[in-house]
Order: C-alpha cells, then structure tokens, then sequence
C-alpha cells in the first residue's frame, strides 16, 4: 500500500479532515486492476514506477522515434528523474529528453472506473487482520460502496465518502487522534480525562502567555511614564535655562548701556580731566610765572636788603634831594650825550 497509490488533487485543507491524496505520484495499479484488465490499462504504465500514471507525458526524444508503444511516464515521476539523474533520459541515457502532455492518455486514466480508495485501503488491512483472526468479527466495519470515475474520486472523498478520516475535536489542543465520525463519540468518551488535561493545560499556558504580556506590557507602560516624566523634566530645565539665557543677556545689555553712559561719562570726564589739565597747566605755568616773579621781586628785595645791610641804610639815605640830584645829573649827562 505505501506504493504509488495517490492520486493528483488538491489537499484537502478543513482543520477536521485528513487528507487522503498527496502530491501527484502514480496511481497504485492494483487499485486501478480491481476494476479493469491489465490488457486494457497496460499503455497507460509509467515507464519509470510501473503504476498507473498520474499526469502522463510522453517521451518524444528523436533517440525513441522508431518505438512500438508510445512511451507514457507519469508528470511528477519524470521531473523527479530527471532531476535525480543529470537530465538523462529515462529510456536511454542521453541528453535532452523531450517530452510533452499527453491529453488522450489523462482523459482515458481519467475516464478509469474505480473504487474508492479508502474501501480499497480498508480491505488490505481487514484481509492482513483477518490472516489474524478468525473471520465474522468484522461484520462492524463501515464500508464505502463508491464506484466511479477516477477523475471524480477526489469530490468523493472530501464530501460523502464514510470513510472519511476526522481529526478529533480536540485536535487544537493537542489530540492527534483521527477517525471515522462514526467512531468519534466513543473516542471523546473514551478520553474525556485526557481531554480535559489537554484543555486544562492549554488555558495553563495561555493563561500564564497572558500574565507575560500583561507584564510586558505594564513593564513598558512603567518605561512609556518614566519617559515622559524625564521629557518634562527635561522640559521644565530647558525652560528655566532660557529663562536664565534671557535674564542674562538683559543683564549684558544693562551693562553695554551702563558701560556706554560711562564711557559717555569718561569722554566728559576725560575732556573735563583735559580741560581741566589744561587749565592746571596753565595754572601751574602761572604759578610758576608768579613763583619767578616772587623770586625775582623777592630776589631783588633781598638783594636790595642785603645791598641795604651791606650799605648800611645807604639807600635808605637816599634823600629826595639826593634822588633828584641824581636825576638832574643823569638829565645832564643825557642831554651832554645828545648834544
Ligand atoms: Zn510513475
Ligand atoms: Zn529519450
Ligand atoms: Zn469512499
Ligand atoms: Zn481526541
């Protein structure tokens, strides 16, 4: 049964179903002889796996143009070939295979009266059990009497067939089981403890998935907060430093206009200092006129004094008389110098 018994269609993708077809091997020939000749099916093998092929292609290579049979392979076989073997022909080995789909071949395989899978499934396993056991203690087993095309067998299986494999009802917490829906009350019955633990340990986890996100969240609440005290804060300083940016340059202001009234004040001062030099030099020089002056006069006092001591009150002396006298004689002399 392991062999290339599956058929190309879509997986089945509903949570509660287990998909019975995979991928696009061949179909399983034993299957397909159930229900027609190997005469009938014989060019519809595939060249590679023997099955009944899936997809069929047909090798046109120029190597193989004298062949008596087309030579049919399934589609995903080929690829696989070709892919595990350098790109060498399947038939001989050469470079280049060429080959293309065969239409006529998928509708005949298509067109194949077949059982249901499943049924057929079933049988070889009843007929391994019943090598084991003795006959008539399987008269409970559910059987599919589908018989159709196999192109339709897909449609089958997911929809009507008794056959059909569900997952358990508690398969999203944790139960792998699957089986027929008719044998899904017993298995839930059979369960419930295992069931409940499941469920039990599920609500567990995310229970306790909650409690970290609500801490994480709360961590980060806690940052957002901090944050935004630091931020006014921040704020609040940058404020009181502006405040202070600002009372500074009203002070330098105040001073550059005090510095300017005294500067202001200096120049008069300076000019009145000027002036003011100006005038004490001049005064000095008066003094220092008057200081000469004083001198000189004083100077010729005392010469005179000491003229007067040394002459004893010889000027003094000097009577109006003498005075005139002297004049008179200095008169004559200069009117003797003149004349
Ligand atoms: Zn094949
Ligand atoms: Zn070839
Ligand atoms: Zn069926
Ligand atoms: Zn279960």
């Amino acid at each position: 049964m392991k062999q290339a018994s599956k058929k190309s269609a879509k997986i089945e993708s509903k949570s509660d179903t287990i998909p019975v077809w995979l991928e696009q091997s061949c179909f399983n020939k034993d299957w397909i002889l159930r229900s027609h000749e190997e005469e009938y099916i014989k060019h519809f093998v595939c060249l590679i796996c023997k099955q009944v092929a899936n997809s069929p292609v047909e090798l046109e290579c120029q190597q193989h143009m004298n062949a008596d049979e087309s030579l049919v392979v399934g589609e995903h076989c080929l690829k696989l070939f070709l892919r595990n073997n350098k790109d060498m022909c399947p038939v001989q080995a050469h470079e280049k295979c060429e080959y293309s789909k065969s239409k006529a071949v998928g509708k005949c395989i298509g067109d194949l009266k077949v059982m249901c899978i499943r049924q057929f499934e079933q049988e070889l396993q009843v007929a391994v059990v019943d090598d084991m056991k003795n006959e008539g203690e399987n008269s409970g087993v559910i059987k599919c009497k589908f018989k159709g095309k196999l192109k339709d067998l897909n449609s089958h299986l997911n929809t009507d067939c008794p056959l059909h494999m569900h997952a358990c009802w508690f398969k999203t917490f944790g139960c792998t089981h699957a089986c027929l829906s008719r044998d899904m009350k017993e298995h839930l019955a059979a369960n419930m403890q295992e069931h409940f633990d499941l469920a039990t340990r599920m609500f567990q986890s995310m229970k306790e998935e909650m409690r970290l996100k609500d801490e994480q969240l709360m961590k980060k609440d806690k940052q957002l907060k901090e944050k935004d005290e630091q931020c006014k804060r921040m704020e609040a300083e940058s404020q009181k430093w502006s405040q202070y940016l600002v009372d500074i340059e009203n002070a330098k202001e105040g001073e550059e206009e005090e510095e300017e009234e005294k500067e202001q004040g200096h120049d008069q001062q300076n000019k009145e200092k000027k002036s003011s030099s100006a005038a004490s030099v001049i005064i000095r020089q008066l003094r220092l006129e008057k200081a000469k002056l004083i001198q000189l006069l004083t100077g010729q006092d005392k010469e005179g004094e000491e003229n007067n001591k040394n002459n004893n009150n010889k000027n003094k002396k000097w009577s109006e008389e003498e005075i005139n006298s002297f004049a008179s004689k200095t008169t004559i002399q200069i009117v003797i110098a003149k004349s």
